[in-house]
C-alpha cells in the first residue's frame, strides 16, 4: 500500500516511489514542484511525505527562518564559516576539502538540513565578476576536483548538495537574462568539465540551474543543457532545482528537465503546471518524471529530520584555522623578510583595519553568521606573547576612498619606531557581493597611498590583502618585501593569518587564478559585462593562464603560483603510455624532493601541451596535480595517471571528444609557469582530420 510506503516508515525503508505517483493527486504532483517557502520542499501530510528543508552555504551553514529575507543575514543559527572557495581553492588540497565538507554536513545535521546549496564551480572568466570569491577557480580541472572533494565531503554525512549554478554563469551583470553566447568547443572544455566532474564523480543530490541564458536559452529551459549534456551525456540521476526565481515559462522548464522550482512562486508555479498539463503541452508523463526526481530527494533528506544530532563547534573551529592556513598563498618574500621571529626582533607594527576589523567573506546569499571571529591584531599579539611590542594604528577608514592624514601619519609615526611593519589591505565589502560585478581591479587609493608613506618609513614592509578576487598589484607591491595573498578566510582567518606570519604553519598555498599586471590584459577585456542583454565569449578556449599564455603577456603571478619558507627540486621524470585499455592513459612520474630546512607542503603541477594539434588547441592545459609533504632532506616519487581525456579535445564535427595521434608533451611545474620537467609521450590516436564516412 502506497500510504505505508511514505507514512510510518523508518528512513532506510525508502519511499515506494511508483506507488507514491499512483496515489498522488495532479494538484498534490504540481505542487511538489513547488517550494513551500523560501527553503522548504512541500510537504503532503496525508501520505506522509515531510518537507525537507535546503539552505544556503557554501562554506557555512546559512540557516534562515521559512520566510527569512534573501540577501540579508535575518536571524540566522550561528555556523562555522569556513574559508569561501576562492580561499580555500588555493589549498588544492581534495582531502582538506573533503574534510571541510563533512563538517558542512555535521552542522547541516544539527540544524536539520537537508541540502546544503553548493558547490559553485562557476569559472572565473573575468576578475571582476562579484561573486567570484565563491567559486574555485579558472581552470575546470582544479575546480572540478574541488567540487568533488566538497560534494564527497558534505554526502558522507547524509546531507544533500547543490551543483551551481549550471551553466556558463560568470558575470553578475544582468544574471537574470543575459546570455551568454559561446560555441560548443568552448562549453565542453572550458564552462561545462568542472559540473562533469563533480556529476560523474561525485554524484551530487541535485543541481542548481543558473539565471542567465545560454546562446538565448534560459538555462532552466535549455533541454540541451539539462537533459541531454546531464542526464544524457553524463548520466546524472539526481534532481534539477532552480535557482531562486530562475523560472520563467513553467512548462518549458519542466519539459527540459527543470524537476523543482525554488522558492516558493506563491502557487504561481503550481498553477502553471496544472494548466500547461490541461492545456497538452506537459503530460502527465513529464510531471511524473519530475515529481519522482523530487520524493527521492525528499526520501534521502529525511534523515536530516531525526533530531539528537550535535557538533564540536570547537573542533570545527580548529579545522576552519586549518583550511584557511591552507589557502593563504605567499607571493613574494624577499631576503626571507617572513617568517617574523616570534621570540627575537623589536616590535611589530601591526597597520590596517582589516587587521582589528577582518574582512572574512563576501556578500549576498552565501553570508554566514560565524560562531567565533579571530581577527589577526589579536592573534598576532598573543603569539608573539610579550615576547615583541605589537603596536597597531588603523591607517584607514574601510568605507572610505580618501585618505585620511591623521590616521596616515598615525600609521607612519608606528611604522618608523617598528623593525617590521605588516600591513593589512584589501577590498571593502562593498567592493565584492552577489548581484553586482567590480568595475576595476584595484584596492582603493588611499591604502596604497598609505602602504607607500609606511613603506618609506620603514622597508622591512609585509602586506596582507584580504580580497574575494584577484586585486592589482603593480605598481605598489614593489614597495613591499613580502606579499601575503589572504583572500577571504572565514572565521579562523585570524589566527591562521599569525600562524603563518609566525611561521608555525609553513604556507603552501597556490593561485587558483592569475594575477595579471593589469586589468586590460585580461580576456574578457572587451567582451564584459556585454551589451544588449548579450555577451560574447569569442576565443573562449583561452580563459585565465590559457589566454596569458597564448598572447604571451606578463602576469604579475601566474596560475599555481606560491612561494614556501622551504624549497622543492624536481627530478627525474618518466612517463609511459598504458596500453591496458581501450583508451591511451599515459602515466607520469617524477621525484620532489624538500631542499631546505623546513618541513613543507608543495602541489606539483602537470601540464599537457599537444604542439602537433591540427586544431588550435591552448598553449597548455593542467590536467593533474600532487600535494606532498616532507620534511627537510625528504623526496618522495609522484606517480600520477592521465585518462584519454586529459589529451583529447572536443571535435565539433565529430561532436564528441578525440584524441588526435601525435606527440604530447608532459609539463611538471611549481606553477604553470614555473616548469621544472617535461617528458614526451606519442598517442597513436586517431586520426579526427580524415573525412567523415
Ligand atoms: C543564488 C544562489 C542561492 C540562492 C538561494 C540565489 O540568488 O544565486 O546561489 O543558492 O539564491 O539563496
Amino acid at each position: 500500500m502506497a500510504t505505508t510506503a511514505a507514512s510510518g516508515t523508518a528512513p532506510e525503508d525508502g519511499f515506494d516511489v511508483p506507488a507514491l505517483l499512483q496515489e498522488l493527486t495532479l494538484e498534490e504532483k504540481a505542487g511538489l514542484l513547488d517550494g513551500s517557502d523560501f527553503w522548504h520542499t512541500q510537504p503532503v501530510e496525508r501520505l506522509g511525505i515531510p518537507a525537507v528543508m535546503v539552505t544556503d552555504g557554501p562554506h557555512g551553514l546559512r540557516k534562515q527562518p521559512a520566510q527569512g529575507d534573501h540577501l540579508g543575514l535575518g536571524d540566522s543559527v550561528p555556523a562555522t564559516c569556513f574559508p569561501p572557495a576562492a580561499g580555500i581553492a588555493s589549498s588544492w588540497d581534495v582531502d582538506l576539502m573533503t574534510r571541510v565538507g563533512a563538517a558542512l554536513g555535521r552542522e547541516c545535521r544539527a540544524e536539520r538540513v537537508s541540502v546544503l546549496l553548493g558547490p559553485g564551480v562557476n569559472m572565473k572568466r573575468t576578475p571582476l565578476c562579484g561573486r567570484n570569491f565563491e567559486y574555485y577557480s579558472e581552470d575546470p580541472v582544479l575546480a572540478g576536483e574541488l567540487g568533488a572533494a566538497f560534494v564527497r565531503g558534505v554526502q558522507s554525512q547524509g546531507v544533500g548538495t547543490s551543483l551551481k549554478h549550471f551553466a556558463v554563469n560568470n558575470q553578475e551583470t544582468g544574471r537574470m537574462s543575459v546570455s551568454a553566447e559561446v560555441d560548443e568547443r568552448t562549453l565542453r572544455e572550458i564552462y561545462l568539465p568542472a559540473f562533469e566532474r563533480v556529476v560523474t564523480g561525485a554524484r551530487p543530490w541535485t543541481v542548481m540551474c543558473s539565471y542567465n541564458r545560454v546562446n538565448g536559452v534560459y538555462a532552466s529551459e535549455d533541454p540541451w543543457l539539462l537533459t541531454d549534456v546531464l542526464r544524457g551525456d553524463w548520466g546524472y540521476d539526481g534532481l534539477v532545482v532552480s535557482d531562486w526565481g530562475a523560472v520563467n515559462r513553467r512548462a518549458d522548464a519542466v519539459g527540459a528537465g527543470l524537476d523543482l522550482e525554488m522558492p516558493s512562486s506563491g502557487g504561481s508555479g503550481t498553477r502553471a503546471v496544472l494548466d500547461a498539463l490541461a492545456a497538452g503541452e506537459l503530460s502527465e508523463e513529464d510531471v511524473d518524471r519530475a515529481v519522482g526526481r523530487v520524493l527521492r530527494l525528499v526520501d534521502r533528506g529525511r534523515a536530516a529530520l531525526e533530531p539528537g544530532h550535535a557538533f564540536d563547534a570547537d573542533g570545527h573551529h580548529a579545522l576552519a584555522r586549518e583550511a584557511a592556513a591552507a589557502s593563504v598563498v605567499l607571493l613574494k618574500n624577499e631576503g626571507g623578510v617572513l617568517p617574523l621571529d616570534p621570540a627575537s626582533g623589536g616590535a611589530v607594527a601591526v597597520i590596517g583595519e582589516f587587521a582589528r576589523t577582518p574582512r572574512y567573506q563576501g556578500a549576498g546569499s552565501s553570508q554566514v553568521v560565524p560562531t567565533r571571529l579571530d581577527d589577526a591584531l589579536t592573534c598576532l599579539r598573543e603569539a608573539l606573547g610579550g615576547a615583541r611590542d605589537v603596536t597597531f594604528a588603523a591607517g584607514y577608514a574601510v568605507d572610505s576612498e580618501a585618505a585620511d592624514p591623521a590616521l596616515v601619519a598615525e600609521a607612519v609615526e608606528h611604522a618608523r619606531a617598528a623593525e617590521v611593519a605588516v600591513v593589512f589591505l584589501g577590498l571593502p565589502p562593498s567592493y565584492e557581493s552577489e548581484g553586482y560585478d567590480r568595475p576595476h581591479m584595484d584596492l582603493p587609493a588611499q591604502q596604497v597611498e598609505l602602504l607607500a608613506a609606511v613603506a618609506e618609513a620603514n622597508p622591512n614592509t609585509v602586506v596582507v590583502l584580504s580580497n574575494g578576487s584577484v586585486v592589482t598589484l603593480e605598481p605598489w607591491q614593489s614597495r613591499a618585501r613580502a606579499v601575503v595573498e589572504g583572500w577571504l578566510l572565514g572565521q579562523a582567518g585570524g589566527s591562521a593569518i599569525a600562524d603563518v606570519l609566525l611561521g608555525r604553519v609553513n604556507p603552501s598555498g597556490k593561485l587558483a587564478e592569475t594575477v595579471p599586471v593589469r586589468y586590460r590584459d585580461n580576456p574578457t577585456i572587451g567582451a564584459f559585462p556585454g551589451e544588449h542583454g548579450t555577451v560574447r565569449y569569442g576565443e573562449g578556449l583561452l580563459v585565465g593562464y590559457r589566454w596569458y599564455d597564448a598572447r604571451g603577456l606578463d602576469v604579475a603571478y601566474p596560475f599555481g603560483h606560491g612561494l614556501s619558507y622551504t624549497t622543492f627540486a624536481y627530478s627525474d621524470p618518466r612517463a609511459t603510455v598504458l596500453d591496458d585499455g581501450a583508451e591511451p592513459r599515459v602515466e607520469i612520474a617524477f621525484t620532489v624532493a624538500n631542499t631546505g630546512s623546513r618541513a613543507g607542503k608543495e602541489t606539483a603541477q602537470v601540464y599537457v601541451a599537444d604542439p602537433q594539434a591540427s586544431v588550435h588547441r591552448p598553449e597548455q592545459e593542467l590536467k593533474a596535480f600532487a600535494r606532498v609533504d616532507l620534511q627537510p632532506g625528504e623526496s618522495t616519487r609522484v606517480v600520477l595517471v592521465l585518462d584519454a581525456r586529459a589529451f583529447a579535445y572536443w571535435h565539433t564535427p565529430l561532436r564528441r571528444w578525440a584524441v588526435e595521434g601525435g606527440l604530447f608533451e608532459l609539463r611538471v611545474g611549481a606553477s604553470s609557469r614555473d616548469i621544472r620537467l617535461s617528458a614526451t609521450v606519442e598517442l597513436s590516436g586517431e586520426d579526427v582530420r580524415a573525412p567523415l564516412t
